[in-house]
């Protein structure tokens, strides 16, 4: 009998036990969760990337299962105001821009368009942002050929997700143990973690341990001292004070992010309420103000305490050690600004079932190899979020000064400077962020390239024309076609 012991019962405890549930099997193996009610849970993370939908998948759970437990919304992108220059927003929206012609990529030939003074806004070319804008959603049937359907991620509660993979996992065979780990055993040769010993006496032993305790990473870090790189000196943020509102009236298909004097502020619209938060850094504002600021800014009156939460900003060096692997808070932090996190956890579950130990432990070599692929996506998506605030023209703030002068990795410079100097995104291993994020996110902060490749040159500029005409015409005719968001909600729960 393998024992798999998950300590923490948040997001990332309760997504592990119904994904090794749901794939590993409790046949042969127990899986148990140890949580504490005392401690709780963090209570944010309520906005994802459509790659969640992979995780449903494989588990067998519907967008409909989603809406119905989680008190769900549909998201198409981001909308991020004031980010660029003040007065300014634009939308990272999910799904393709625009279409490859000649075998050459869409941007290349919107830039040169751009440059004979049409083309219209690069986003325009993608459904997503069309849709997210008119406050439209649905999954209706496809009329033309090459349609397709909108690429969606959720908005959920946080609480009713967790709850909801819980019920799923307990039907599978996990147990769940309520108590507070108070000291953790291991083996004197080995050093791996053998069980937790539970205030009230009892012990959890297991043979492998998921560390999913938060941001205090007790198995990861207090008892294995794996370390932590800290990324403060290009993240530096290091608060959110977040509450709740009612519900929108509108109900937006997308996140709002808002650039304030020394952070930004998140909108989260859910079917029963609204996730607000305010990302700061507390060098630059106090808590206190921070608080008072987020709760000026509401669109509704708060309907719970504001909570503050501390972190630092960085990623564990090693998120596998001996028998331990640490997901979630746990394993590693970029702030919330691209919803990245739970798909992190998700990330690194996929990884963890593909090389999971074949006998009593794991190989070295396994344990090495996890521990890259998860050291270059973390930085991956690390560079990412870093342009967010790299690449501004606002200066009107001491912090947006400091993060528009900051260095950034060389890795992030690189990209930065092919993209404005040749218009040149080259993918790499383990990206999360594929050309279109990156291009709606740089250009809509204001990096436009200089330069595009020849090759769209090629056509006559009237041939050019017509094409994107076309492909503009395209998104117009699908986004008629699609219902409001509320009433498409609505109208999927009744019917269930
Ligand atoms: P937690 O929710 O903190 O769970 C830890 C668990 O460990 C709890 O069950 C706790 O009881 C248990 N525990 C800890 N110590 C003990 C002990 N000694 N004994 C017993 N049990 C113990 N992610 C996104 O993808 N999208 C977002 O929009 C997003 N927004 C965020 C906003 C902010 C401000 C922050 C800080 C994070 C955000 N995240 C977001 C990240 C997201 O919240 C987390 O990745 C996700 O909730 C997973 O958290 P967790 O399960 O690792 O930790």
């Amino acid at each position: 009998m393998q024992r798999i012991v998950i300590l923490g019962g948040g997001t990332a405890g309760w997504m592990a036990a119904a994904g090794l549930a749901r794939t590993l099997g409790t046949e042969g193996r127990s899986i148990t969760v140890v949580e504490s009610e005392e401690i709780g849970t963090i209570g944010v993370g309520e906005a994802t990337i459509p790659l969640i939908e992979t995780f449903h998948q494989i588990l067998g759970i519907s967008a409909l299962d989603v809406l119905r437990n989680c008190e769900a919304t549909f998201k198409l992108g981001i909308e991020f105001v004031d980010w660029g220059r003040r007065g300014e927003r634009y939308l990272h929206p999910f799904g393709p821009i625009g279409a490859d012609l000649n075998g050459v990529g869409f941007l290349q030939h919107w830039l040169r368009h751009r440059a004979e003074g049409g083309a219209g806004a690069y986003i325009d070319y993608n459904l997503e942002s069309r849709a997210a804008m008119a406050g439209r959603f649905g999954m209706t049937p496809l009329r033309q050929p090459g349609e397709q359907q909108l690429h969606f991620a959720f908005h959920f509660d946080a609480a009713l997700y967790a709850a909801m993979l819980r019920r799923y996992s307990e039907r599978l065979g996990v147990t769940r143990v309520e108590g507070m780990v108070q000291e953790v055993r291991r083996d004197g040769e080995t050093g791996e973690v053998t069980a937790l010993v539970l205030r009230d006496g009892p012990e959890i032993a297991g043979d492998f341990f998921l560390d999913c305790s938060g941001f205090r990473g007790l198995l990861i870090e207090q008892t294995l001292g794996a370390g932590y790189d800290d990324w403060s000196e290009w993240l530096p943020c290091n608060r959110a004070v977040a509450v709740q509102s009612g519900r929108l009236s509108q109900l937006s298909p997308f996140t709002r992010s808002t650039a304030l004097d020394a952070g930004w502020q998140w909108r989260i619209p859910l079917q029963h309420r609204t996730g607000n938060g305010h990302v700061f850094c507390d060098a630059f504002l106090s808590e206190d103000e921070a608080s008072a600021t987020l709760l000026a800014r509401l669109d509704g009156p708060a309907t719970i305490e504001p909570r503050m939460l501390r972190f630092v900003t960085g990623r564990r060096r090693k998120s596998w050690d001996r028998n331990v692997v640490a997901l979630g808070l746990a394993g590693g932090f970029v702030e919330p600004l691209e919803s990245t996190s739970i798909y992190m956890v998700q990330s690194a579950l996929a990884k963890l079932m593909a090389m999971f130990p074949r006998g009593e432990r794991a190989h070295p070599a396994t344990v090495a190899r996890f521990n890259a692929m998860m050291a270059t996506e973390w930085e991956r998506v690390r560079d990412f979020i870093i342009a967010h605030y790299k690449v501004t023209e606002r200066d009107d703030t001491p912090f947006w000064a400091h993060c528009r002068n900051m260095a950034v990795p060389d890795s992030l410079a690189e990209r930065l400077t092919l993209f404005a100097e040749e218009s040149l995104f080259i993918e790499q291993p383990h990206d999360l962020f594929k050309e279109p994020s990156w291009a709606s996110v740089l250009i809509g902060q204001g990096m436009m390239p200089k330069r595009h490749h020849p090759v769209a040159d090629a056509a006559p500029l009237e041939a050019l024309d017509t094409q994107l005409g076309r492909m503009r015409k395209a998104v117009a005719a699908r986004l008629a076609g699609l219902p409001d968001h509320a009433a498409y909600i609505d109208q999927c729960i009744s019917k269930a």
